[in-house]
């Protein structure tokens, strides 16, 4: 679903991506982890075309990253994304925010868009928030509706950037189960996230980096159990 090659991606001449090989299959969960600061939120940019690469190739479902206009969008479509800090729209109500995409972008009439988003509520568990604006729900529900809204667009992969870093400890957990289901459903997903327990439930693989590097790769078991290297050890007796 994705493949990546030799990407690498300066700011200035800060090197922050050094030579990233990664393929992620359909269906595949992949966890990213590492100290902050190794280019994890980078990569997930360049993922998306939210960042443009320096140099190496990006495909995502065997179609080359295309750069402009309709393309573009049709990338971010397939691709969703949802990050630390929800981004929704704070004067539209919670159900506003999940059909605006669908109905600008893929031209889904309003009945429509607002059928799929209905079901999307309830499938994140927050069904009855739908006519809310988003300052009345919680963190956790705020992050719940980011991704209904991503999913609203039928992406082919989701990508979470630190999606429970910025929630209250009691809300983490909410949040991290919507995920698993979605990963147990069968969605292709690429995780950075500092939770740990939701690596060794739901990750297929975890992918360590350091410094811009993929330092080490493996199942989760493996990696937790017996990294293979210090920076590894180093990373994760510090986590864990
Ligand atoms: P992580 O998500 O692992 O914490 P980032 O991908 O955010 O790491 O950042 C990797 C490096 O790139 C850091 O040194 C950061 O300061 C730098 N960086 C990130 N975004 C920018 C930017 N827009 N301009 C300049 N430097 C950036
Ligand atoms: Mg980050």
């Amino acid at each position: 679903m994705i493949q990546v090659k030799g990407l690498n991606k300066w700011f200035g001449d800060h090197h922050v991506l050094r030579d990233i090989d990664l393929d992620v299959a359909r269906g595949e969960v992949v966890v990213v982890v590492g100290p902050s600061g190794s280019g994890k939120s980078t990569l997930c940019r360049c993922l998306n075309r939210l960042e443009t690469a320096g140099s190496g190739d990006i495909l995502v479902d065997g179609v080359p990253a295309p750069v402009e206009g309709r393309e573009l969008a049709r990338l971010r479509a397939d691709v969703g994304m949802v990050f630390q800090s929800f981004n929704l729209f704070q004067h539209k109500t919670v159900l506003e925010n999940i059909v605006l995409a669908p109905m600008k972008v893929r031209g889904d009439g309003r009945a429509e868009a607002e059928a799929s988003a209905r079901r999307l509520l309830e499938r994140v568990g927050i069904a009855e928030q739908a006519g809310k604006l988003p300052a009345q729900l919680s963190g956790g529900q705020q992050q719940r509706a980011a991704i209904a809204r991503a999913l609203a667009m039928r992406p082919k992969v989701m990508l979470f950037d630190e999606p429970t870093s910025a929630l209250d400890p009691e809300m983490v957990g909410e949040v991290l189960e919507v995920m698993v289901r979605l990963a147990a459903d069968g969605m292709t997903m690429v995780v950075v996230t500092h939770e740990m327990g939701f690596a060794r439930r739901a990750a297929d693989r975890v992918v360590f980096m350091d410094a811009g590097q993929i330092v080490e790769t493996g199942e989760p078991g493996a990696f937790f159990e017996a990294p293979q290297t210090d920076r590894a050890r180093d990373f994760l007796a510090k986590v864990l």
